[in-house]
């Protein structure tokens, strides 16, 4: 007689954060081609259509095992028609056609190459690519106007597109921690960002500097920045003030910017000792953020990522529960109150959601 051996069918939640998605997953080359179409879209100014695409590689991302065929697909959310086609070829063929011609085109590939650089956004890439602009070579030449954001990201082009790795990362924690401790006793520094997800590399390194007293964190970051300064070990920096007040209307749709007193820097990252002739040191990026006691449960969830599952947790807070989440607090539409936390944790149990760790947050 004959055995059949039926793979337990996919379940997938429809929100991104009741799903637990881990860093590596038994779907890569399906999750590539949604997320390449994504990004297209993003550079033709189709966010609605990116975010589809973004929603469905999502999907794909937290699958427990390989996709068998396009049947398994029926059950799952968010996979629109224009996805469902994709995932199809490339289950059939290896790879789908449409994805290929979009990674060839020379439009992906300026755009992809100009919003590389530190302070270029869609906007601008989009300006600059339909003034006939390929190269960053093509920048200088035709004499245009960057701003001093601009000016170091294509100063420090070659190094920033170098990931940063973990230990180097740690490092740099190591090395603000001390320097925080030193100014302001018992500062505290976070590493969040993709770093807290688990990730090996990451594009900058993201740090929430706090205080356990309220109010002790005011003032500390500019004697921070200013001691890194004298170091020698600033290339670039520009910081912002806080601009956060209670007594503002509570909004997640300022997209994913928050109030909190920052600065985004480029750093000279010093290197272990090599051989002479060796330059010692490497630019990289680093976000300070600085960040209340009473707030930062809110800001690490915030800031520690992915952008699509913190997009996903604001959108389930104000359509399944009435909240306003952001990184600052969690806000009950209802009542008309802040509804306040300790931990990450206590900030699920609020929304009604099982916790999700921020190694399983790869959404
Ligand atoms: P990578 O490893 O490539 O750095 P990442 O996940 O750390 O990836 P970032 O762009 O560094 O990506 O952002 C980390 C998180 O911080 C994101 O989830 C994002 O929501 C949040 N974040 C980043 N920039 C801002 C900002 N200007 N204001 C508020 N939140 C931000
Ligand atoms: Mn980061
Ligand atoms: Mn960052």
């Amino acid at each position: 007689h004959v055995t059949v051996t039926v793979e337990p069918s996919l379940q997938v939640a429809p929100y991104a954060c009741q799903r637990r998605t881990p860093l590596d997953h038994p779907n890569p080359a399906l999750v590539m081609a949604l997320e390449t179409l994504a990004e297209a879209a993003l550079f033709a100014g189709e966010e609605a259509r990116g975010l589809a695409f973004t929603r469905a590689a999502s999907v794909l991302r937290c699958l427990p095992r390989a996709l068998q065929g396009t049947h398994e697909l029926s059950g799952l959310p968010c996979i629109g028609g224009h996805s469902h086609r994709v995932l199809q070829e490339v289950l059939e063929d290896g790879v789908c056609a449409e994805v290929e011609a979009v990674k060839q085109s020379e439009r992906y590939q300026t755009m992809k190459l100009f919003t590389q650089i530190f302070g270029v956004g869609v906007r601008t890439a989009d300006c600059w690519y339909r003034e006939g602009l390929r190269s960053l070579g093509d920048l200088q030449s035709h004499g245009t106007r960057l701003t001093r954001q601009q000016q170091a990201g294509v100063e420090c082009f070659e190094d920033l597109a170098v990931p940063v790795g973990r230990a180097e990362a740690e490092g740099l924690a190591c090395l603000v921690l001390d320097a925080a401790a030193r100014l302001l006793p018992s500062a505290s520094v976070t590493l969040a960002g993709g770093f807290r997800r688990g990730k090996p590399h990451g594009h900058d390194v993201d740090l929430l500097l706090s205080h356990p007293e309220e109010g002790r964190e005011v003032g500390l970051l500019g004697p921070l920045v200013a001691w890194l300064e004298e170091q020698g070990l600033l290339l670039y920096q520009h910081s912002q003030h806080s601009s956060y007040t209670t007594t503002a209307e509570p909004s997640s749709s300022c997209g994913p910017l928050d109030r909190f007193e920052r600065c985004f820097t480029i750093l000279r990252l010093v290197l272990p000792a090599t051989g002479t002739g060796v330059r010692a040191w490497r630019a990289v990026r680093l976000d300070l953020v600085v960040v209340p006691h009473s707030q930062l449960p809110f800001a690490l969830l915030g800031w520690t990522g992915s952008r699509h599952f913190e997009r996903e947790l604001r959108r389930f807070a104000r359509h399944e529960r009435e909240m306003v989440l952001n990184s600052h607090g969690l806000y009950n539409m209802r009542q008309g109150t802040f509804l306040p936390a300790s931990s990450e944790e206590e900030i699920f149990q609020h929304l009604g959601l099982d916790y999700i760790p921020p190694t399983l947050r790869n959404a």
